[in-house]
Order: structure tokens, then C-alpha cells, then sequence
């Protein structure tokens, strides 16, 4: 059994103890302490549902592209990701989702846990391709049937005006796919009837990068955000590294959706790499800033990482509680991980300790120390 002392974070509050643990959370203490007053906080690890890349590698790269960038998200904390493809050709799709099926059966001891993928594209809008490459294709039952048949994708963004969306929405939700709607110029009423659609079928609907590669809310407007924020079902990924989304817009968000805002990365392979000249999708992009910008002009992914997020939500507001939900216990129940996402008894011991400035010291991954 293993123990860590410090400030835990629980789901509504914070508590001083210690926690033990194996391989799961079993005992949380909080009277025999060693250590007088730890200082340190201990939360429940990362999960990013949405991540390119980082450290220089790609998911479109491969096999050790996966690894590599799973690998250094890890450091900044994030114990469960789901590596996400770009819009490419179909055979490339199929290709980066073999390897990543090869990553995840080798179960290696050096990674956090790959979930299996987020297929971001190709069918989203050709009018919204914001960084993808314009590779878009109609869900057909043939290519619905593939993915499932390959079991390793558990998220898709789709623009809900894309043709063969209401044939390929219960096949997926059957299949326990997730559908998240972005990268779309549709309407109010358009939106609305994916995601209830998605619903009616008893899958959960969210909405890729909230804000981003959609239209905005307008008096008369409401668009996908609109139809997304009223909904008292739907969850929303949010890239918070305050290039993307202001933080007036990230509090409006919040403020609606304490349980069912996703923070995720939307990271490329330049995160923590040297600002210049990088890659997505076969595409130049620069980095500079902070900031990733495609030729032309538009914002191309992040160099964010899940810590970095978590600051900034407290920075604009959040609690610590309020933080860790949506880094980890959001994202747990909108995947259906039933066996993560929070510090409680009988959970996986993914856990993270940060220093008192939320500065990473360890992460953990089902109870084996990685950093
Ligand atoms: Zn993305």
C-alpha cells in the first residue's frame, strides 16, 4: 500500500489527510497525520479527450508518435487521454487508428491509459474546417460500420447539417461512440436536432472546442452554442489556454455548465516545443505567442497543456474543487468512466500532486508512480 499526505481535493470540498492506495483508492485519513500541515494538493489525475499531439509528435504520426506525445502530456498530468486524428484521407484515418489499437494492446507500464481515439473529422463542414484539411466525407453506413468494427474510437466530431448524420447517429451511440458536434456552420435548429437526436438514442451529445469553429450566439442567433448551453443533457469540450475562448466566455460557460464542461487541449506536436514554424495536417502553421495560427490566419490548435488549464481556471474564477471537475470528473461521466475521475474510495489511483503555486511534484497512473 502506498500513501500520500496533503490537501485532497474531494468533489465539493477539500480535506487535510493522508490517502493510501494500490492500484485503487482505498483509505482516506484524516486524523494520523506524520507530516504536521502538508501543504501540497493531491487531485485526481487529467483527462484529455481531445490532444493532437506534443513534444514534437503527431497522432497522425504512428505508433511512436502516440506514445511520444502521450508520454509528455502525462507530465503535466494528464492520466487518460484519447489521441486524436486530424481530417486526412480515409486509408490514412484507418491506418492511424491500427497503430493506435497497437499502443493501447501493448499496455505499456510507461503511458497513462490511452482510451482509444477521438476521430476529429472528416465529417464536419467544409465551411468550418478551421485548421483540418479540407479531406471532409459524408458518414456513410459503410465507413460507420469500419470504425465501429476497429472498436478504438469513443469520440467523433460531426457538423450536424453533414448528409447521412440521422443514419449514422444510432450506430454509433449503439456502439457506445460519443458524437460531439463542431467544426459545422449549421443553425439553431439543426443543432437542435442532433443532439436530440443523439439523445433519443441513448447516446450523450457534447460540442467540440465550445466557441471555436462554430458560429457565435447572436439576439436572434442562438446557433449550436445557444443550443448546446440550454440543453440540460449535453456536455462541451473548451480549449481554455485564453487564446481560444475569452474569459468572460469561459465563466458564462461554467456558470451553466459546472458538471458539464470538458477541459481538453486540442494540443499539436509544437506543445512544449520551441516556438516557429510546425505541423498539422500536412499543413505549415506558426507558433508564436502562445498562440498556433495556420497560413491562413485562423488558430490551429494549442501548445496548451491540462495543468497550464487548470490554472488558468483558477485564475478566472474556478474554486479548486470546480477546477478538478472540469479536468477530470466531467469528462469521466461524459466518456462513462465509471472508475475515474475524482478521489473517493474504490476509484483508480490516478492521482497528481501539485506544489502550493498548482506546479506539478508526481502523477500517478492506477497507482504507479510516472512522474
Ligand atoms: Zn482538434
Amino acid at each position: 500500500m502506498k500513501t500520500l499526505q496533503g490537501r485532497i481535493i474531494l468533489k465539493d470540498h477539500i480535506v487535510t489527510g493522508s490517502l493510501s492506495f494500490d492500484h485503487y483508492l482505498r483509505e482516506i485519513d484524516t486524523k494520523s497525520l506524520s507530516n504536521k500541515d502538508p501543504e501540497d494538493y493531491i487531485l485526481p489525475g487529467f483527462i484529455d479527450g481531445h490532444v493532437h499531439g506534443g513534444d514534437g509528435a503527431d497522432t497522425m504520426d504512428g505508433a511512436e508518435g502516440i506514445k511520444k506525445l502521450s508520454k509528455f502530456h502525462m507530465q503535466h498530468g494528464t492520466t487518460t487521454i484519447l489521441p486524436t486524428t486530424i481530417t486526412r484521407p480515409w486509408n490514412e484515418l484507418i491506418d492511424t487508428l491500427r497503430a493506435l489499437k497497437e499502443v493501447q494492446k501493448s499496455n505499456s507500464s510507461d503511458l497513462p491509459d490511452i482510451r482509444g481515439a477521438h476521430l476529429e473529422g472528416p465529417f464536419i463542414s467544409e465551411k468550418k474546417l478551421g485548421a483540418q484539411p479540407a479531406f471532409t466525407l459524408c458518414p456513410t453506413p459503410s465507413k460507420i460500420q469500419e470504425l465501429i468494427d476497429l472498436n478504438i474510437v469513443r469520440v467523433i466530431t460531426m457538423a450536424p447539417e453533414i448528409k447521412q448524420i440521422d443514419q449514422a447517429i444510432p450506430l454509433l451511440t449503439k456502439a457506445g461512440i460519443r458524437i460531439s458536434l463542431g467544426h459545422t456552420a449549421c443553425n439553431y435548429d439543426q443543432a437542435c436536432h442532433a443532439i436530440n437526436t443523439i439523445h433519443e438514442h441513448h447516446g450523450t451529445a457534447a460540442g467540440t472546442h465550445l466557441f471555436n469553429a462554430m458560429g457565435g450566439i447572436e439576439g436572434r442567433i442562438p446557433g449550436l452554442v445557444g443550443a448546446l448551453l440550454d440543453n440540460n443533457k449535453a456536455y462541451a469540450e473548451m480549449i481554455f489556454d485564453t487564446h481560444h475562448v475569452h474569459p468572460v466566455n469561459f465563466r458564462l460557460a461554467h456558470r451553466l455548465f459546472p458538471d458539464r464542461l470538458l477541459f481538453i487541449t486540442d494540443a499539436m506536436r509544437g506543445a512544449g516545443m520551441k516556438e516557429g514554424i510546425s505541423e498539422l495536417g500536412g499543413q505549415n502553421v506558426i507558433i508564436k505567442e502562445g498562440q498556433v495560427m495556420g497560413m491562413n490566419g485562423h488558430l490551429a490548435g494549442s501548445v496548451l497543456t491540462l495543468d497550464q488549464a487548470f490554472r488558468n481556471a483558477i485564475t478566472h474564477g474556478a474554486t479548486l474543487p470546480e477546477a478538478t471537475k472540469l479536468l477530470s470528473t466531467n469528462a469521466a461521466h461524459y466518456q462513462g468512466l465509471t472508475d475515474r475521475g475524482e478521489i473517493s474510495i474504490g476509484k483508480r489511483a490516478d492521482l497528481i500532486v501539485m506544489n502550493t503555486n498548482l506546479q506539478i511534484e508526481q502523477v500517478w497512473v492506477a497507482g504507479h508512480r510516472m512522474v
